[in-house]
């Protein structure tokens, strides 16, 4: 079984110290904030949800600081620019909880949210100022799940976990009609980072960080495309629709 398409959405835009993508290069990168609307036959899942609403700024005007997040990039927007209510995605999976995955939550009020427990847990009482409580915690119903997941139960959307950045990381293993696609989230910033096995600056656990990156590197041995998580260059390759403000 295949889902239907996989669209990606440009949900804002940061600019960081490179090393915080890979310890120990100079200068700053600006990065794509991605998410990931999946079309299956039983229901929409969005796969991340963006930057949240206290980021927004009208559309047009200049930015500020190390965020970028226009009115229209918002992943409400980002949906509803593409004919999608965002009230009919059944399923958001988070990769993980910081502020620029999940800070878009609360824009789709009737999804399930799907997240692993170690990540749920751990968010709640973290002091890591990354994790925004009020804008990923927003009342929808909680799958939480531990491990391996098979959204669907057909194969189509798997859940891998892939702990490291956070505790409870997980990427997504996609099979499109062109192919099966890894959505990494976090667990993979950039291709540099699986060509060379780099590290970021600030991993909560380094050495579980390597392993899962060595376990998304095996799945594009195996044929895999590879969505990069916050990969400029890759970006651009995929056309979505937006550029840095
Ligand atoms: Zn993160």
């Amino acid at each position: 079984m295949t889902v239907d398409a996989l669209v990606p959405l440009t949900c804002g835009w940061l600019t960081l110290p490179t090393a915080f993508f890979i310890v120990g290069e100079p200068d700053e990168l600006t990065v794509p904030v991605p998410a990931y609307l999946i079309d299956h036959p039983n229901g929409r899942v969005l796969f991340d949800a963006g930057l949240g609403p206290r980021f927004r700024r009208p559309t047009g005007t200049p930015v500020e600081g190390w965020v970028d997040l226009e009115s229209d990039a918002c992943v409400d927007e980002r949906l509803r620019a593409l004919g999608v209510d965002p009230t009919s995605i059944r399923y958001l999976v988070n990769s993980h909880l910081h502020s620029d995955h999940a800070g878009g939550n609360t824009f789709v009020p009737d999804a399930t949210v799907v997240v692993q427990r170690a990540e749920w847990d751990f968010a709640h009482v973290s002091d890591d100022f990354a994790y925004h409580t009020p804008e990923f915690d927003t009342g929808q119903d909680v799958m939480l799940v531990e491990g391996h997941f098979d959204l669907f139960g057909d194969g189509s959307v798997r859940l891998i976990p892939t702990p490291g950045h956070t505790p409870g990381h997980q990427s997504a293993l996609v099979r499109t009609p062109t192919g099966d696609v890894v959505l990494t989230g976090d667990a993979c910033n950039l291709k540099q980072s699986m060509d060379e096995m780099r590290l970021p600056d600030h991993a909560h656990d380094d050495a579980l960080y390597r392993q899962s990156l060595q376990t998304l590197r095996s799945l594009r041995d195996q044929g895999a495309s590879v969505f990069y998580g916050h990969d400029p260059v890759f970006w651009a390759t995929l056309n979505p629709s937006s550029e840095a403000g």
